[in-house]
C-alpha cells in the first residue's frame, strides 16, 4: 500500500444539499442532517482492506456493497456516521432512545423551560385498539368521536401547559415543575450513529410492527435522507433486509413436504411441531401459525390447513 497516497474526504453533494433543511414529521417535529462522515465509497474503501483492492467500477462497488450485507459482513457500514437534529414527541422518544447504539445529547427541561408544543393527533387520527395484536391498533375512530378526543386532547394540553407555567412563574424548580407535562411534548436532540446500526434502527422502526409516529421518523429518515446519502447500501438494504424474508426450520420443513408429497404431509410436520391439533380436535389460535399463515401469503405458498 502506497503511505503518502493523498486522499479526498468522501463528499455526498446530494446530501450536502438538504444539510441543516428540516423534514417535516408529525404535526410539529422535524429531523435533519446535521453533519456526516462517509459515503458508499468509505464502505468500499473499509471492505477493501480486507479483501484487497482489485478494480473500482461503480458497478463493481455496487456488488461488493451488496455482498456485504447480504452475508452479514457489517463493520464496512460502521465506517459511514451521521449526526441528525430531530425534535420528536416523548412517547415516541421512548421508543427511539432504546436504541442504545447511538450518541445521544436530549434538550435538557431541567435547565431550560420546556418546548412549547405537544404532539396532537388530527381528529381523523385516533386509532382503535387491535384485538390481534396486543401492542398493536387497528382502524380509527369515526370523525365525530375523533373530534371530541381532540377536543379533549387540546383542553387537557392547555391546562398541563397552564400548570408548567404557573409552576415555573411561582419559582419552582424547572425540574418538578415539569412532572405532569404530558408524554406529548416535544423534545428535541442531536443524535449520532453509524450506518450500520442506523439500518438496524430502520429495520426495526420502518416495520408495519413498530408504531405508527416512530414509523413515520423512520421512513423519513430513510426515504429522505440515508437513500440520497448512501444509495447503494440503501438499495442493498431494500433487498436484503426490508423485503426479504427468512424461513424458520419449521418453515421449511413444512414447505419441503408440501413441494414433495402435499398438503397432508405438511399437515403431518405442522402437527409434530405442535401448530396443529391432533386430527379431529378443534383448531385453537395460535401466534406462531398466524405469523406463518402470513409470512405463506406474503410468498404466495399455498397455506396446508386452511
Ligand atoms: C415492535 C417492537 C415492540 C417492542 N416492544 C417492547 C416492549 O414491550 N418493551 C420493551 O422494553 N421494549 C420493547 N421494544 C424494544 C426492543 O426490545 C429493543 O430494546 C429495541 O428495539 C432496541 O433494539 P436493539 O437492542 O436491537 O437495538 P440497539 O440498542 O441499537 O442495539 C443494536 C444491537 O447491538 C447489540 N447490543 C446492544 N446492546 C447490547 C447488549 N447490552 N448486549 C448484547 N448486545 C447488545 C444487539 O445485537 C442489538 O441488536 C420493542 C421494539 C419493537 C421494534
Amino acid at each position: 500500500m502506497d503511505q503518502a497516497e493523498k486522499l479526498t474526504r468522501p463528499i455526498v453533494q446530494s446530501l450536502d444539499d438538504i444539510l441543516g433543511i428540516p423534514f417535516k414529521v408529525l404535526d410539529d417535529g422535524f429531523v435533519r442532517v446535521v453533519d456526516y462522515m462517509g459515503s458508499d465509497e468509505s464502505i468500499v474503501q473499509a471492505a477493501r482492506v480486507s479483501y484487497g483492492k482489485g478494480t473500482k467500477k461503480v458497478s463493481e462497488d455496487r456488488g461488493l456493497i451488496r455482498y456485504l450485507l447480504r452475508h452479514q459482513h457489517t463493520t464496512p457500514f460502521e465506517m459511514c456516521e451521521i449526526k441528525f437534529h430531530v425534535r420528536v414527541p416523548m412517547d415516541c422518544w421512548r421508543q427511539w432512545i432504546r436504541h442504545r447504539t447511538a450518541n445521544v445529547n436530549e434538550y435538557s427541561t431541567r435547565y431550560s423551560l420546556a418546548i412549547d408544543a405537544a404532539q396532537r393527533a388530527g381528529d381523523e387520527h385516533w386509532r382503535m385498539q387491535s384485538k390481534d395484536n396486543k401492542q398493536g391498533s387497528d382502524g380509527f375512530f369515526d370523525l365525530a368521536t375523533g373530534k371530541k378526543l381532540s377536543k379533549q386532547e387540546h383542553h387537557l394540553q392547555d391546562l398541563s401547559r397552564t400548570v408548567y407555567e404557573e409552576r415555573v412563574n411561582a419559582g419552582m424548580a424547572r425540574e418538578q415543575a415539569r412532572k405532569d407535562l404530558p408524554l406529548s411534548t416535544y423534545t428535541e436532540a442531536y443524535w449520532k450513529v453509524d450506518l450500520h446500526n442506523l439500518l438496524h434502527f430502520l429495520w426495526l422502526r420502518m416495520d408495519p410492527h413498530a408504531q405508527f409516529e416512530i414509523r413515520e421518523y423512520a421512513t423519513t429518515l430513510g426515504e429522505e435522507i440515508v437513500k440520497r446519502w448512501v444509495p447503494m447500501a440503501w438499495e442493498a438494504f431494500q433487498d436484503y433486509k426490508v423485503n426479504a424474508s427468512s424461513l424458520s426450520r419449521i418453515e421449511v420443513e413444512i414447505i419441503k413436504a408440501l413441494n414433495a408429497q402435499g398438503k397432508d404431509a405438511a399437515n403431518d410436520v405442522a402437527r409434530s411441531f405442535g401448530l396443529l391439533p391432533a386430527a379431529g380436535e378443534e383448531i385453537k389460535n395460535n401466534r406462531e401459525r398466524g405469523d406463518i399463515e402470513a409470512k405463506f401469503e406474503k410468498l404466495g405458498i399455498a397455506i396446508p390447513w386452511k
